[in-house]
């Protein structure tokens, strides 16, 4: 039995390990520097750098790294030894690590996607230190989280307009506690768990299809006999090779101080998903990254490939990952938790009336945040939500927001008229039999699900949307209370006018319906289909005001994250079309041409034997039941099926062919598009399109070829590969 609370956080520098090793007031000057985000003294800093190297160390670390999350997606590191460049010469060495080192990083990062923000000739780019996130050992060396920012200080990476976004919905949020006279509040969080679904197959398998190597999904592939319509995978036993693989994963995850808590097989044959108890979004975020590295390091460590692609196969259901999102005070109150007093009530409606404008004004936003060349396999296919986004509060919620609205009693429980500030809400069980896993957004009684956040996204770009957005409704809210002089009348009337003004953003039934599709277009929803789509929208006015207000990103960050995501859907596209076209023309149509061959020479040595066009050749004495009508030849040997075979082998064959030679002449015309990266997504979208037209032709060419000529592992092999 391992020892689960010695081996949490063993390898993270964290409040404990902090009050152990350093001295009190060094202690203390951190915490208030974390409290407050101010600035920490250099001798400060160089205790404490001392304290977490010679921890380190003891813990078997040889290096450190600044570990930051550039808008590549993934974390960044560059190691550097504890050897002190100082320590050279009489064959001993120092072990040092300085204040400087650990506060600040320079980095020359000019490969790292800057979105025209850092010139090549600037390449300077710095790592700062952020303190809220505790320093950890992974692979023997010393992690410090930290920002990401160019030399004239705009950010380049995830964390910074995250923590920025953090601040700004505190800052809010406190305004209203203040005027609900909540005074022993001082700072106000949001809180995240982070679902992580993932697909794990055999590696060896993994390793013989070009296309989950080089994109992450498979480019085309037949559908297996069996896939996931018996239902028996999710929840279903965890096979040995697996458990042995989420035991590990565990373990290393509660090293790291990531509290990985459920863990259970999903939808789809080979899917799994992992749950951790939920932090602050900040940690949350670094944790979720994390675990999605390890969860590829510990899966190759067991023979198998860990695919977080949002589609790997198509089919079968893709991967998300369930944003849990919720607003908490330092006091640990759950602001999204309906409270025990009418009062407690009306605040939890303010804040309710505030998310539901946010997601409706902002439904732009957040359909960018989960938008990317892999996600859009994912988002609108029946499995997902669909990529209109609406927020699914449940039929007793919706049923007092009528009533508020309406000014009538409400027909719950306890029939009551609705005054705010005058009623008890019912409690809304976490787990009422409405639940929805249809909904984009959906509230699940004290916290609210965004699903469509893509498997292998980081979780920063959903929360900095979510907390910058409502920040901005709260600021609204607040101006306008403070303004007030009957507090209550007003309250009443902002939640009622949002109800009325935003309800059309409320949708409790099926999304995956087409139905719903049409209703959504008749309340003028956004129906933002593709990442192209939703990226037009990204540079809208009140996207760009609202981002600068609340100092979230400037109107140059923004611009540098919208070129950078359109850059990375082309690119992306771009690979799986090479890809593609390698697999094709090296592979799949020499398969196609060997099995043809061998076809051709049993036609033609069909017909030599039953003589082929001489109605006076042999068999002579067949009785007439076995002679093919009107000819002498016998039934057995009539080369129909052949021929019907190759016949249709051929016609795919010369389809695949073309198609394959018109994408390949396509795609240089890339380079003709210059400088305006919203055409060339446009263009890469076709790219797109014409390899889904493809596939069809490939996926029925598999079905046909003989297995001992087909190059690639079938949809079969790959999703049942573990056992
Ligand atoms: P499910 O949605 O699968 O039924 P749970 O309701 O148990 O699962 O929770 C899913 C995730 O939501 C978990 O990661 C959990 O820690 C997280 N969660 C629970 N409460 C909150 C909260 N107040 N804020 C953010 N995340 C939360
Ligand atoms: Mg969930």
């Amino acid at each position: 039995m391992k020892d689960i609370p010695a081996l949490f956080g063993s390898l993270v520098f964290n409040d404990s390990v902090m009050q152990a090793k350093l001295p009190k007031e060094t202690y203390k000057a951190l915490k208030k520097t974390v409290a407050q985000g101010s600035h920490l003294e250099a001798d400060i800093a160089n205790i404490v750098a001392t304290a977490m190297k010679n921890w380190a160390v003891e813990n078997g670390a040889t290096h450190f790294t600044h570990w930051f999350q550039p808008l590549t997606g993934i974390t960044a590191e560059k190691h550097e030894s504890f050897i002190s460049s100082s320590s050279t010469g009489n064959g001993k060495i120092i072990l040092e690590f300085s204040g400087k080192e650990l506060i600040k990083g320079e980095s020359d990062a000019s490969s790292l996607p800057s979105g025209g923000l850092r010139a090549t000739f600037e390449a300077r780019g710095y790592t700062a230190w952020d303190p809220t996130s505790y320093a950890f050992i992974k692979d023997g060396t010393l992690c410090i989280p930290t920002a990401f920012c160019s030399y004239s200080g705009e950010s380049l990476d995830k964390k910074t307009p995250l923590l920025r976004s953090m601040q700004a919905i505190g800052i809010q949020a406190l305004r209203i506690l203040k005027l609900f006279g909540k005074t022993d509040v001082k700072r106000i969080i949001t809180t995240v768990g982070a679902e992580q679904e993932y697909f794990l197959i055999d590696k060896k398998i993994y390793l013989k299809r070009p296309d989950l190597v080089y994109t992450g999904r498979t480019l085309f592939g037949a559908r297996p006999p069996k896939g996931q319509e018996l239902e028996d995978h999710y929840f279903g036993a965890i096979k040995p090779r697996v458990s042995a693989f989420m035991k590990e994963l565990d373990e290393e995850l509660w090293k790291l101080g990531v509290p990985a808590k459920t863990k259970h097989n999903e939808t789809a044959p080979a899917q799994h998903e992992l749950a951790p108890v939920f932090s602050t979004t900040n940690i949350a975020t670094d944790h979720n990254q994390l675990t999605m590295e390890l969860m590829k390091i510990i899966a190759n460590k067991h023979g198998l490939a860990c695919l977080l692609h949002e589609k790997p196969f198509a089919g079968v259901n893709g991967s998300a990952k369930h944003n849990n999102w919720s607003i908490s005070t330092d006091t640990g109150i759950n602001l999204l938790e309906p409270g025990d007093t009418p009062f407690d009530n009306a605040q939890f409606l303010l804040f309710l009336a505030a998310i539901i404008k946010a997601v409706d004004k902002y439904q732009d936003l957040l359909r960018i945040s989960a938008a990317s060349a892999g996600n859009d396999h994912r988002l609108g296919a029946n499995e997902a939500p669909p990529a209109i986004v609406s927020i699914f509060l449940g039929s007793e919620l919706s049923a007092i927001l009528d009533a508020i609205e309406n000014d009538k009693p409400y027909e719950g429980k306890e029939k009551a008229l609705m005054e705010i500030g005058a009623t008890v809400l019912p409690k809304f069980p976490k787990d009422t039999t409405d639940r929805n896993r249809t909904s984009p957004f959906a509230f699940t009684g004290n916290k609210f699900e965004f699903r469509m956040v893509g498997a292998n996204f980081s979780i920063a770009d959903a929360n900095i949307i979510l907390n910058t957005a409502v920040a901005e409704i709260l600021s609204e809210f607040a101006d306008k209370l403070k303004k007030s002089s009957d507090f209550k009348k007003d309250l009443s009337i902002i939640i009622k006018d949002t109800i009325k003004s935003h309800k059309r953003i409320i949708f409790n039934g099926n999304n995956y319906s087409g139905e719903w599709e049409k209703e959504a277009a008749k309340r003028g929803l956004l129906h933002l289909k593709t990442t192209v789509d939703a990226l037009s929208e990204f540079l809208n006015e009140k996207n760009i005001k609202l981002f600068a207000k609340h100092n979230v990103f400037t109107e140059n960050e923004l611009r540098s994250r919208y070129e950078i995501l359109l850059e990375n859907y082309c690119k992306i596209i771009n690979i799986e079309a090479l890809t593609f076209i390698d697999m094709i023309k090296n592979s799949i149509i020499p398969s196609s041409i060997s099995y043809q061959n061998e076809l051709a020479d049993l036609v033609i040595m069909k017909k030599k034997i039953v003589g082929y066009g001489d109605p006076d050749a042999p068999f002579t004495d067949l009785p007439d039941s076995e002679r093919r009508a009107g000819s002498s030849r016998p039934t057995c040997l009539n080369s129909f099926v052949e021929d019907k075979l190759l016949n249709r082998l051929a016609i795919l064959t010369e389809k695949i062919y073309t198609e394959t030679e018109k994408l390949e002449n396509t795609l240089p015309e890339a380079k003709e598009i210059d400088g305006d990266a919203l055409k060339l997504a446009q263009f890469y979208r076709e790219i797109s399109v014409i390899m889904s037209e493809l596939r069809v032709f490939v996926d029925e060419l598999e079905t046909l070829v003989a297995k001992k000529y087909w190059a690639f592992p079938t949809y079969g092999e790959l999703l049942y590969s573990v056992n």
